[in-house]
C-alpha cells in the first residue's frame, strides 16, 4: 500500500488514503466522457 493524497485546485477538498499503485491510466474520447470531464479527453485509474 501507499499513502496518496489530493484534492481540488482550490483546496477545499483534500483526502488521502492507503491504495496499491496506480498501473494502469485510460483515456477516453467519449462523448459522454467529454461532457463529465468538461475536457476534450477523460483520464481515469482504478484505484485497489
Ligand atoms: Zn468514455
Amino acid at each position: 500500500m501507499t499513502q496518496m493524497t489530493g484534492g481540488c485546485l482550490c483546496g477545499t477538498i483534500r483526502y488521502a488514503m492507503n491504495a496499491s499503485p496506480i498501473l494502469v491510466i485510460s483515456h477516453c474520447h467519449c462523448s459522454d466522457c467529454r461532457r463529465t470531464a468538461g475536457a476534450p479527453v477523460s483520464r481515469s485509474g482504478p484505484i485497489t
